[in-house]
């Protein structure tokens, strides 16, 4: 179905004077992407490619959903906006199945973006404390190489110089730890063996900055964009307890490892843990239209209900936030990922790369590789005893080598200086057999001819 698209060449020309891409160099040629169907994409020029990374984590369930795109069609007929200062059934009906997906008693607020949803943690957790005798508690710990965002709350909140230097000030209040990046112990530990002190350093950084300055920790269950981080089985848990101790709130980032990417509904069910705050996007929709919610839980909700002061409530409000539109969507999005068991499937695939890609776990250049769910990091290394990390040559050379032979693949940006060598993967959940099978053997092969030294 490409019909009579304009040229590459053409559209190029009109791209570098009208548009202006995300997080990259000015003088890149980009990809110009015209369709998608199932886990591939294609070009203006015809090119295949499998989409590794489900876009940016985000297209769970696979591009060209037909269903999808007459949901939202229909709901854009009947009522295509309405506030949610109101209410909507479609609002209603996605807020009890968030419910049903956490497992848990919360009150949904709708965004429209991750970063909207994060800075809507914040000002729920800051109110809080406000509003219950405690208006010191303020700051957040989060730890160093964690994304949160792009707005100044959720940047300040992020952990990566490289994305902030040039934009402070951002909002304060936030201290960094170091991640549970056990490859690389930040506390010189040897992993399966530690006393997790990556969990203590965040009692510590409570107990120094002063327990009643502290509103809330936030965290990814494991650090994805920043390095595919996966920390000790214990890790989350003894941060809740943590949390528990000194009454600070758990706000856990499910951005990217919500709605199945872990291979459970949300990642931290995988760890155990109830969160005060849970915050989604990416796929809830599977990125067919923007939304993005907080979840915050029925007692933290109770406390802005029962407060009699007029302006008790959370005075947050953004326009698209929760649209009829999106919320069918993410309504219908998830009704597929039950309807073809793609949860399970998130897992699947990830034992799928571990199997397929042991070979790989003998090649010089690779440190370590990271399997959460579906979603797979390739610690790239110069040397696997100094675990030094690879230049930024040979990671685009592998990268550029997977793209040759049709597989897009993702890195950590530049996050911290001298460690953009993890690669990432994130496939759809709906992949089928032979998509798995491809990106395996691509890995395998471009891995295979880029074993030089030096
Ligand atoms: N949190 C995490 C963990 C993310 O990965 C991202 C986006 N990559 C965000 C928040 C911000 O989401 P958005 O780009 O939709 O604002």
């Amino acid at each position: 179905e490409m019909g009579d698209l304009p040229s590459y060449e053409e559209l190029l020309e009109k791209d570098r004077k009208y548009v202006w891409h995300h997080m990259s160099a000015h003088n890149e040629n980009p990809m110009i992407i015209a369709s998608g169907e199932g886990s591939w994409v294609t070009d203006v020029g015809g090119n295949r490619y499998l989409d590794g990374m489900s876009g940016l984590w985000c297209v769970n369930v696979g591009h060209g959903r037909k269903e999808i795109a007459e949901a939202a069609a229909e709901q854009m007929m009947k009522l295509a906006y309405s506030t949610m200062v109101q209410s909507h059934i479609p609002a209603i009906e996605l807020a009890a199945k968030i419910n049903e997906w956490l497992d848990g008693d919360y009150r949904i607020f709708f965004s429209n973006s991750g970063s909207d949803a994060n800075e809507v943690a914040f000002k729920v957790a800051r109110q809080y404390y406000h509003q219950n005798g405690k208006p010191t508690k303020h700051k957040f710990i989060s730890r160093h190489r964690a994304y949160h965002g792009n707005s100044m709350g959720a940047l300040g909140a992020t952990g990566q110089a490289q994305r902030k230097l040039k934009y402070e000030p951002l909002g304060v209040g936030f201290q960094h730890v170091p991640p549970p990046y056990c490859y690389r112990c930040p506390f010189g530990q040897t992993q399966g063996k530690c006393s997790l002190q990556c969990a203590k350093a965040i009692e510590d950084a409570i107990v120094w900055e002063g327990a009643d300055s502290i509103a809330g920790v936030i965290m990814e269950p494991v650090i994805t964009g920043g390095g595919m981080i996966v920390p000790p089985d214990e890790y989350l848990k003894t941060v809740r307890r943590i949390c528990d101790k000194y009454e600070v709130l758990l706000i856990v980032d499910e951005v990217i490892c919500g709605f199945g990417r872990s291979g459970e509904k949300f990642g931290h069910l995988n760890y155990g843990v109830r969160p005060d705050i849970v915050t989604m996007a990416k796929g809830m929709t599977s990125a067919y239209s923007p939304l993005s919610a907080t979840a915050v839980s029925a007692e933290l909700y109770e406390s802005f209900r029962n407060n009699q002061e007029p302006t008790s409530h959370l005075r947050h409000i953004n326009t698209f936030g929760g649209n009829p539109v999106s919320c069918v969507v993410a309504l219908k999005n998830i009704e597929i990922l039950e309807s073809e068991n793609l949860v399970a499937r998130s897992s699947e695939i990830g034992n799928a790369f571990k199997d397929g890609l042991k070979p790989l776990l003998e090649h010089p250049h690779i440190g370590e590789i990271r399997i959460f769910g579906s979603a797979l990091g390739i610690e790239l290394v110069e040397d696997v005893k100094t675990k030094q990390p690879a230049t930024a040559e040979r990671v685009m050379k592998i990268i550029a080598a997977c793209k040759q032979k049709g597989l897009l693949i993702g890195k950590n940006g530049d996050t911290v200086p001298g460690y953009a060598n993890i690669l990432t993967l994130s496939p759809p959940f709906s992949s089928t057999d032979e998509d798995i099978t491809f990106i395996v053997d691509t890995l395998l092969a471009v891995f295979d001819a880029n074993q030089e030294k030096g």
